[in-house]
């Protein structure tokens, strides 16, 4: 272990703790109004809460219930905001209501869905209507009326790494595998110490410190600032599991269950469904949370009982588990926790600032952004103002559609296998031209890993995505851990480590 820090420390304007979409989003966006970033993560990118999700990016028709109409009015209108700045990774998506009416009356979902229609801005996506199921529906023949209405989807992880590239482009140093084990005020600075996962230390300086450690958010301040955390948080659990195509078409179904919770039914990448979630206290280490068999019990039962066919556990492909870190309003019922989110700043005259991030949503994580840059700015009078509305996400650049996308790279690119284009214009946008700067045939792609991976796209998550491990690639940066075989990713790991061996990276890519 070499426990030698760097003789001098150097200062930023804005350190920020923590990787997942809160931090990168905060770091983005104050890199663009000029303020000097440094942020850590101390796993990957997006390991944690931030790839665990729903992948939606949606008002939350259920929050009209608890009365969250300002979460609710600002997550709906980032729907539009979301698709035009990444339209590689977020796409408009149809959800399906099947009606049953001893949960809730059709007219309260009717009034639901008119606000939902009218809360927040919405020129691309199409109103609600109701709806009549006939014979071809997957719905069981009981369930005969619904209502549809539209939401977004997004590759959760990708907006997590595609922010932190948005914030690097715009100066900010990212630190990925690299944990802040403490920090003191001191001066007027933050006097920060961090640990890289080689066991090697780097102490930093900044004017404000913002805590975007999601779960971990409460134990930052207790254990590693040693101050008392101002709200408590809670860990709630939620789960999902994959199965192969639940029925045809491109639309989700949110269902009802007889808890008045809902559970989602979303078509994954194209061969298979994606159910989820559930919401279950949780009091464990949150990197080692799992989904349990009540759960997994759980969603299968709502799933059998809506549709036609019926799943078992043999038919799971995968599963996941996250922990939401939610601000706790002493709600008894984990699933009424609010999914808003409160900044807390912590500020004493002549002292540098502190701002821990509670709670919150894929959704909002801009606008939070945004709120966190005007609590912070009193600090740094220079600061240009917000920015991030209308910027595109790297790779959402001169994009037009996907589809659009796939014929150009085809056209330019004869030999490239469609099937390639169409997945690296999901995951890459029109950085897909950069995966082929300098190609000519498919031998320059490298060796075939297996699923349509070659190593050209591995040397490319590794430069330019802060991917390191397998896992990295196959389940956060691509979702290739799905199609390749056990064999296959053997090869990907020996790959990693013969071509791209673990060293710590002063500012990784
Ligand atoms: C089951 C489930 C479904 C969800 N579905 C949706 C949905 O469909 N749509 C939606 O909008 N939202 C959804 N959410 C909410 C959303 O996923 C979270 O609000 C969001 O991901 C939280 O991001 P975060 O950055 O706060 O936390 P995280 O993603 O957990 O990031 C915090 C990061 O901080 C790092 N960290 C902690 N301590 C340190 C340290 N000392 N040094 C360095 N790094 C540190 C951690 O390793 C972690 O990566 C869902 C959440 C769950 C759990």
């Amino acid at each position: 272990m070499n426990h030698n820090h760097s003789p001098i420390a150097e200062v930023y304007d804005l350190a920020v703790v923590g990787g997942g979409i809160n931090g990168v989003g905060i770091a983005a966006d104050a890199a663009g109004r000029g303020l000097s970033v440094f942020l850590c993560e101390k796993d990957d990118l997006a390991q944690h809460t931030s790839s665990a999700s729903s992948k939606l990016i949606h008002g939350g028709l259920r929050y009209l219930e608890h009365r969250e109409f300002r979460l609710v009015r600002e997550a709906l209108a980032e729907r539009e905001v979301l698709l035009a700045k990444a339209p590689h990774i977020v796409k408009p998506l149809r959800f399906i209501l099947p009606h049953r009416p001893h949960l809730r009356p059709a007219w309260m979902i009717r009034a639901g869905l008119f606000l939902y229609d009218h809360l927040g801005k919405r020129k691309r996506l199409p109103a609600s209507r109701s709806l009549r199921f006939g014979a071809g529906s997957p719905l069981q023949a009981e369930i005969t009326r619904g209502f549809e209405y539209s939401d977004c989807w997004v590759d959760d992880a990708r907006l997590v790494v595609l922010n932190a590239m948005a914030a690097r482009e715009r100066g900010a140093h990212i630190h990925t595998r690299t944990r802040c084990v403490s920090a003191r005020r001191s001066k007027g600075l933050w006097h920060i110490h961090l640990e890289r996962a080689d066991g090697s230390l780097l102490s930093i300086r900044a004017r404000a410190l913002v805590n975007a450690a999601g779960p971990w958010v409460a134990r930052f301040i207790k254990q590693d600032l040693k101050q008392q955390a101002p709200y408590g948080i809670r860990l709630i659990q939620g789960s999902h599991i994959i199965v192969p195509r639940l029925h045809d078409g491109e639309q989700a179904y949110i269902l009802q269950n007889e808890d008045r919770r809902i559970v989602f039914a979303i078509p994954y990448l194209e061969r298979f469904s994606l159910i989820g979630t559930t919401d279950r206290e949780y009091h464990g280490d949150p990197a080692a949370v799992a989904i349990t068999p009540e759960e997994t019990r759980y969603l299968l039962d709502v799933v059998n009982r809506h549709f036609k066919r019926q799943l078992s556990e043999q038919d799971i492909l995968h599963s996941y588990a996250g922990v939401r870190p939610l601000c706790d309003d002493e709600s008894a019922d984990p699933s009424a926790v609010t999914r808003d989110y409160t900044l807390s700043l912590s500020a004493h005259p002549g002292a540098a600032p502190l701002l821990s991030v509670f709670g919150g949503k894929l959704t909002t994580y801009r606008k939070l952004a945004e709120a966190a840059m005007a609590q912070l700015t009193p600090w740094f009078p220079f600061a240009k103002g917000p920015w991030t509305a209308t910027a595109p996400l790297p790779g959402g650049e001169q994009m037009d559609t996907r589809s659009a996308l796939v014929e150009a790279l085809c056209s330019s690119f004869g030999w490239l296998p469609t099937a390639i284009a169409r997945r690296w214009a999901n995951l890459y946008g029109s950085r897909s031209w950069h995966l082929l700067r300098g190609v000519r045939e498919l031998a320059d792609l490298g060796e075939h890993l297996g699923a349509g991976l070659y190593t050209r796209e591995v040397d490319y998550l590794c430069q330019e995505e802060w991917a390191v491990s397998a896992e990295d690639i196959l389940w956060r940066r691509t979702k290739l851990g799905l199609f390749m075989s056990a064999g296959q990713q053997a090869r990907l790991v020996q790959y990693l480590k013969q071509e791209h061996p673990r060293r710590p990276r002063a500012n990784a890519a």
